[in-house]
């Protein structure tokens, strides 16, 4: 019998307001039919509109524990307070499958995906400057001043992080250019090129 081909692991990393969601979303509308996004378990509280189950699976500290101790995730980190872990068997069953699976995360959890699959495929998406950044996130108005504040302190911190990843993109003024690259990336590393 032949094997099925073993889907494509993208780690997908930067920091908040980068527009990660924005270039996310156009890979999707274009190769929905071939990517997954896995979701993952938080918890933090959810945004207004955010659905539990699309967007996260929003759980308890407690559950979260448990998750650790039963090692279901196949990477988990705190950021700006609150918890992020990646489902393990839901990843590594789509991968079987033959999807690619996409794993939008923070640096820490990244690491560890990248120590424990070393076949995955990196990428950090940059702002074109760090002012321009606080302006993206200034403007996005959906968290305190305290916490903006915070995630730009986190923010500093991530971007240190980017040379260790395979591919970096810069997300500057033209978001089109930006998705051309991740597409390039996304062809190039799935063989469709
Ligand atoms: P937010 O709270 O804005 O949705 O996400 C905060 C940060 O956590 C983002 O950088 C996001 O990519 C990251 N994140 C989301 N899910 C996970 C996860 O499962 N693991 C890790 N390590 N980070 C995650």
């Amino acid at each position: 019998m032949q094997q099925q081909k073993k889907g494509t692991l993208f780690v997908f990393s930067g920091p908040s307001g980068v527009g990660k969601g924005t270039l996310n979303a156009k890979l999707f509308a274009e190769f929905g039919d071939q990517i997954a996004f896995s979701v993952s378990a938080t918890t933090r509280a959810p945004r207004e509109g955010e659905i539990d189950g699309k967007h996260y699976f929003f759980i308890s500290r407690q559950e979260f524990e448990n998750r650790i101790a039963n090692n279901e995730f196949l990477e988990y980190a705190q950021f700006a307070g609150n918890c992020y872990g990646t489902p393990k068997p839901y990843v590594l069953s789509l991968l079987e499958q033959g999807k690619n699976v996409l794993l939008e995360i923070e640096v820490q959890g990244a690491m560890q995906v990248m120590e424990r699959m070393p076949e995955c495929v990196s990428i950090f998406v940059l702002p074109p400057s760090f002012e321009e950044l606080e302006r993206r996130l200034r403007g996005r108005g959906t968290e305190s001043e305290e916490k903006v504040r915070a995630r730009l302190e986190t923010a500093r911190g991530e971007i240190a992080y980017a040379p260790r990843y395979q591919y970096q993109i810069v997300n500057g003024e033209d978001v089109d250019a930006a998705y051309q690259q991740l597409r390039s990336i996304y062809l190039k590393e799935t063989h469709q090129r």
